[in-house]
């Protein structure tokens, strides 16, 4: 690397820099039936950004993240991924799927199935993966989320934190650009919240662009370059974290605030 690729690559304070913009969302209007979920949503990520999307329950974040993958229909306004507008043709929500892993607060394990099972499907299934390609690509990320002993279980056999780490490590092994979490850790017993989120801050010191709605404001703190505040299918403000906690603009960001913290 020269030293100008090196200073991009690190960037301020030891995180990595970011790069070009990876997510577009422009003008996003959705309804469910005649309730209007999302207002005017517009936003700009760049790659290797890690953005903290917090706010009151029914507020619409599960919704506009699923948006970005796909999951919900759009009525109204344009999203790109990584250069792909899914908003354009019905085609390239499989292209940005490939692009883009997901996990949900219920981790979505396939209970039937082992662990290097469940993440071997995907690549095998959507990538053309061999099944040795596969295994290796499932090994190599269970290792990397401390859980390659595990791999011949089942979820059952194992605590909630341990399966939630898998969800993440079979996201991975689709070796995507980008990752959304929705309360990953919300479903979890207290003791297992922090394994879960010590996996996710290597994954953003590793560079992953990350969208994360969470709670967990000590992650947000320590790990987001900005976060999201949306109310009522709004976002109402958005700042980086020290002002985010610091100096929320709005009444509404102070409310919440004061309610979780
Ligand atoms: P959050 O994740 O911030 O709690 P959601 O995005 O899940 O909020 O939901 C936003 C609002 O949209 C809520 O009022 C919820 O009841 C409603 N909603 C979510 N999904 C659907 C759906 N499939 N059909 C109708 N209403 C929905
Ligand atoms: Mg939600």
């Amino acid at each position: 690397m020269t030293d100008a690729q090196t200073s991009r690559a690190v960037g301020q304070e030891g995180r990595p820099a970011h790069g070009g913009t990876i997510i577009e969302i422009d003008g996003l209007n959705k309804w469910f039936d005649k309730f209007h979920v999302l207002t005017d949503i517009s936003l700009t990520v760049s790659a290797g950004e890690r953005i903290v999307i917090c706010g009151p329950s029914g507020s619409g974040k599960s919704t506009l993240i699923r948006c970005i993958n796909g999951l919900e229909k759009v009525q109204q306004g344009r999203i790109a991924v990584n250069g792909i507008d899914l908003t354009a043709k019905a085609g390239n929500i499989d292209a940005v799927r490939q692009e883009v892993g997901m996990v949900f607060q219920q981790f979505n394990l396939f209970p039937h199935m082992t662990i290097m099972q469940n993440c071997m499907l995907a690549p095998m299934r959507s990538r053309g993966k061999s099944k040795a390609e596969a295994e290796e690509l499932a090994m190599k990320y269970l290792t990397r989320v401390r859980i390659g002993d595990q791999a011949k279980k089942y979820p059952s056999q194992l605590s909630g934190g341990q399966q939630q780490r898998v969800a993440i490590a079979r996201a991975l092994c689709m070796t995507p650009k980008i990752m959304l979490f929705d309360e990953p850790t919300s479903a979890l017993d207290p003791e297992m919240v922090k394994e879960v989120l010590d996996t996710m801050i290597g994954l953003a010191e590793d560079g992953m662009t990350m969208l994360c709605v969470t709670h967990e404001m000590g992650f947000a703190r320590s790990v987001a370059d900005r976060v999201i505040f949306m109310a009522d299918g709004k976002i109402v403000e958005q700042a980086p974290p020290e002002q985010f906690f610091s100096n929320p603009q709005h009444e509404t960001t102070r409310n919440f605030l004061g309610q979780i913290l």
